[in-house]
């Protein structure tokens, strides 16, 4: 039925980049199989999934959304879809996404943009958009984001869905191209909270080939979202998280969540979190650094793309040559602004000082969870905007993960969930729950009692 519906639908959404219809379908069999033997079935037996192409998949294509990998075949699965094979998932294919991971609107992939479900002509955030629009147009019930800014938020935000940006360190990234390593993460995106625990519990948990991976239990993340409440919890509004450039109805949506929390029992406590105005400024230093670092491995020679080997030209040119055509402009704009950041003479001003930044946004939090359970506030300053309203305007493309950023910079979870549409569009609005490292279940129980 899935597989239908993508053949209906994903000509005008173009939510994937590769559907892999036989192997879905010999997933699918394998299930009957095993159920028709009476053997023991995986927790999400059947269950079918939209999976980011930042994951690496064995014998079905990865792409990261980037030519420079156009054409390459993994031979090995990530722990992740690993993970996902043995929990007997059906993964449907591959979803669309900006190059890299580097967008927030989906725009910046090389193989065109994805339609938001809403209104085709508006984006489905980013970098996952073809995630999130996947679940929006029910063409899977289930997908997977990766999140270094707020890339699996962002778009649950803008397409009326869910998605959660687990604790750093609990969803290995062994096999997820690395954009940002100090802050990537993957995680969970479904239609409802309690969808996206079950998804939660399969693909968390300590990984020995990821060295940042936690060792520790995983949070109780289904129970908690099956037993929704915010009886006697503080919850947090922080004072930063509001203001200029929010639009109205995006403010108003929020307020009501707020007031339906107190009604439920929580008590509000106002917030001040002052670093939290310099995290977008941090944040565009540190992940372009640790890009320019990660993407120095695309050299034409040992994955994909290779261009000017005829011969002619030096291992240096194919290299140089390769990158040329293989890249797109945000991440030629990333690689260079990281190199310079990073480069001897300004890396104190620069890199040193965002480090100094990301400390001082980990200690506001810390002081904040002194006096709070969780915080809330909205995912994003406004609705889905239209394809190509930003395209040009890196900064204020930028401006899309004002709410999400700090919570990558100090490694707490994260969760958006829908609270409504927006008066004047129309078009949905996320309500962003943050909770601290390893309380993720938080989230969840959280989520579930305002859903
Ligand atoms: N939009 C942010 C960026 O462009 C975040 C991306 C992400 O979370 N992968 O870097």
């Amino acid at each position: 039925a899935h597989l239908a519906r993508i053949e209906a639908v994903d000509e005008k959404v173009h939510a994937f980049l590769h559907v892999d219809r036989e192997g879905a379908l010999a997933q699918a069999r394998a299930v009957d199989e095993k159920r028709a033997k009476g053997e023991k079935l995986g927790p999400l037996a059947g269950v079918p999934l939209a999976l980011k192409d930042i994951f690496t998949t064995e014998g079905v294509p990865t792409t990261v959304g980037s030519k420079i990998l156009e054409g390459w075949i993994p031979p090995y699965d990530a722990t992740l879809t690993k993970r996902l094979k043995a929990a007997d998932v059906v993964i449907l294919g591959k979803t669309n996404m900006d190059e890299f991971a580097m967008g927030s609107s989906t725009e910046n992939s090389a193989y065109g943009p994805t339609g938001n479900p809403w209104d085709l002509t508006k984006i489905p955030g980013g970098s996952g958009g073809g995630s999130s629009a996947a679940l929006a147009s029910f063409q899977a019930p289930l997908a997977i984001g990766t999140d270094t800014g707020g890339s699996i938020r962002q778009p649950a935000a803008v397409t009326g869905t869910v998605g959660v940006k687990p604790t750093y360190g609990a969803v290995s990234r062994f096999g997820m191209v690395a954009f940002s390593s100090s802050l990537d993460q993957g995680g969970p995106c479904a239609r409802t909270v309690l969808d996206a625990a079950l998804l939660h519990e399969v693909i968390a948990g300590h990984d020995p080939l990821d060295s940042t991976s936690i060792d520790a239990p995983v949070p109780p993340v289904v129970e908690a979202a099956r037993n929704g409440s915010v009886a006697g919890m503080r919850v947090g509004v922080v004072k930063q998280f509001r203001g200029e450039g929010y639009q109205a109805g995006v403010i108003q949506r929020f307020d009501e969540s707020v007031a339906l929390l107190k009604e439920l029992g929580a008590e509000i406590v106002e917030l001040d979190c002052r670093s939290f105005d310099l995290a977008l400024s941090a944040y565009y230093l540190i992940a372009p650094s640790e890009c320019s670092s990660n993407l120095a491995r695309f050299d034409g020679l040992r994955y994909g793309l290779r261009t000017g080997d005829d011969g002619t030209h030096s291992a240096e040119e194919v290299t140089s040559l390769t990158r040329e055509a293989g890249f797109g402009p945000e991440v030629k704009r990333r690689i260079m602004l990281g190199t310079y950041a990073l480069s001897s003479g300004y890396y104190d001003a620069y890199y040193g000082s965002a480090q100094k930044v990301r400390t001082l946004i980990t200690r506001d939090f810390e002081k904040a969870f002194e006096q709070v359970d969780v915080i809330v506030s909205p995912t994003t300053p406004t609705t889905a905007f239209a394809i190509g309203e930003r395209a040009d305007d890196p900064m204020a493309m930028y401006l899309a993960d004002l709410c999400t950023i700090p919570t990558n910079l100090a490694g707490n979870a994260a969760m958006s969930l829908p609270c409504g549409l927006a008066p004047e569009d129309n078009l949905p609005v996320g309500l962003q729950i943050i909770a601290p490292a390893m309380r993720d279940d938080r989230l969840y129980k959280v989520g579930a009692a305002v859903e």
